[in-house]
Formats: structure tokens, C-alpha cells, sequence
């Protein structure tokens, strides 16, 4: 049943292009999934890959912010959509630019599904790695995203508090169920600086993820802190990872543990 062709790989350019797929997915929501897969994206850029991203979070898209290419549509040749390109060289195919802004996407599970077919299977180019921001939790369009087109690994996200961690060992589970290989885990807002005295402190706890990647025998690939500049940057449409210096950083670390 899970063991479903990936359907990217057939992608109608006339080479054929091994895409390859990589999730990006978390247990519950606002744990900084969508911030990772950005960052991400543009790091591995960096590293001289040809990058794309989708954003699988049909009900609360939010990579047309981050990529700073808001308000924009994509265009369609024949029956494909073509991806959105922005000034960070990540072309972008998300329900955020198909929907109206602000418009709440009031979908069951087989229109959602539905639309996520439309986004992955586009016409990407040359694009070789696909970086999909995955919806938070367990559900529908999880489910159908991995059945229809085995991503080749996941990166799970989560915070350091026990809750969010909790989610994350089912989201983890999820992918080890449709046999997805999970690349491992990052933390994300561990540890804060304070902006006025420096002294770091753990509003979340810290070093959970770490522990808990040790006991579920995955790789920990890195934490991120929670640090006010990345909120307003990425808000703002300027992804850390695309500034020098700064906590982009973690991100480009995080890149090179996923880049051969
Ligand atoms: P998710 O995709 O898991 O719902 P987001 O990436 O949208 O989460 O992040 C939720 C909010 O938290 C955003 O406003 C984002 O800018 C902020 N955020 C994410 N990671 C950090 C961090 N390390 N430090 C500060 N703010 C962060």
C-alpha cells in the first residue's frame, strides 16, 4: 500500500531527473518546521544544490512570507504549475499562492490531497532536491504525501519541551511506518540569549531532542536557539540562512549534515 512510485521522478522534461524528495516534519505546529525548511533550502543552495521547495502546509502555508514572494501566481504550462521564483533562488510552489490572501483553506481530505499533487508534481526544471514543508501532526495529506511519493529521508523538528517532543516521536513513527527514513532530528528554540545581559537561559528545557533522537537511534543534526533576530528576519522575508554571520549559521551546519 505505502510502497507507491515516486511520481517526481518522472517529471515531463526531457531528461529525466532523479528529484529527490526530502521532508521537512514535526509533531504539532509552531515549532519552527516551516523556518527550517527555508533556511534549509537555502543553505543547501549554498552547497551547490539545485533546490526547490514545496509547501505541503496546505491549511497554513507560509513559504510565500518566507521566500519573500508574496501576492505572487504562479503560471501553468499545459496542465503543470510553474514554481514561483524569489530573489533567493528557491523556486516556490505553496496554497499560499493559489489561495487569496488570507483566505482560510476549508478543505477535506481528497481536495487537499488533491492540491498537494498539483504542487509536487510541477514542472520543477532542473530542480534535483525538493524540500517539502510537510503540515504538522499525523494526517491526511502526510499520509498521502509519503504513499505517493516516498520522499528519500525526513528531518524531524521539535522544541525541547517534553509535549512537543512527545509529538515528534509520533511524527518519527509515522514516517518509520510508510518506511521513510528519517535523517534525523533538530532542535529548535533551545537556549536563549538574553538580548540585554547575554546569559543563556532554557525557557524550553534543553537537550531533549538530543536525548530523545539518542534513544530512538537517530542522528541529531543540530539545534537552533531562540533568538528574537530570526523571528523578525524571517517574518520580514529575510531568511537568516541568507545573511552572513547571525544564527544562519546553525542552519548552513545543519545543511552540511545533509549534503553529501
Ligand atoms: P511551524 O512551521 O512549525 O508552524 P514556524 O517555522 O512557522 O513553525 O515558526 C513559528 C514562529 O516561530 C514564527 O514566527 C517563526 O519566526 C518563529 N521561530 C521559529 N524558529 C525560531 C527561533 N529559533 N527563534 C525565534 N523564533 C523562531
Amino acid at each position: 500500500e505505502l510502497d507507491g512510485v515516486t511520481k517526481v521522478d518522472i517529471v515531463m522534461t526531457a531528461e529525466k531527473i532523479e528529484r529527490r524528495l526530502i521532508a521537512v516534519g514535526s509533531g504539532k505546529g509552531g515549532v519552527g518546521k516551516s523556518t527550517l525548511s527555508t533556511n534549509l533550502a537555502i543553505a543547501m543552495r549554498a552547497l551547490g544544490r539545485k533546490v526547490g521547495m514545496v509547501d505541503a502546509d496546505i491549511y497554513g502555508p507560509s513559504q510565500p512570507r518566507l521566500l519573500n514572494c508574496e501576492g505572487q501566481r504562479p503560471e501553468a504550462e499545459g496542465k503543470q504549475l510553474i514554481p514561483v521564483p524569489n530573489e533567493y533562488g528557491i523556486p516556490v510552489l505553496s496554497m499560499g499562492h493559489l489561495a487569496k490572501p488570507g483566505q482560510a483553506i476549508a478543505w477535506r481530505g481528497p481536495m487537499a490531497g488533491k492540491a498537494l499533487e498539483q504542487l509536487i508534481n510541477a514542472h520543477w526544471g532542473d530542480v534535483e532536491e525538493l524540500i517539502v514543508d510537510m503540515p504538522p501532526g499525523t494526517g491526511d495529506v502526510q499520509l498521502s504525501m509519503m504513499q505517493n511519493h516516498k520522499p528519500v529521508g525526513a528531518v524531524i523538528v521539535s522544541t525541547p519541551q517534553d509535549l512537543a517532543l512527545m509529538d515528534a516521536v509520533r511524527a518519527v513513527d509515522l514516517f518509520e511506518q510508510a518506511k521513510i527514513p528519517v535523517i534525523g532530528m533538530v532542535e529548535n528554540m533551545a537556549g536563549y540569549a538574553c538580548p540585554h545581559c547575554g546569559e543563556i537561559s532554557d525557557p524550553f528545557g534543553a537537550g531533549g531532542a538530543e536525548a530523545a533522537a539518542k534513544t530512538m537511534n537517530m542522528a541529531f543534526l543540530g539545534r537552533v536557539p531562540l533568538d528574537m533576530d530570526i523571528r523578525k528576519a524571517s517574518d520580514g522575508g529575510v531568511p537568516p540562512a541568507a545573511t552572513d554571520g547571525g544564527q544562519g549559521q546553525a542552519f548552513h551546519d545543519i545543511a552540511k549534515r545533509l549534503v553529501t
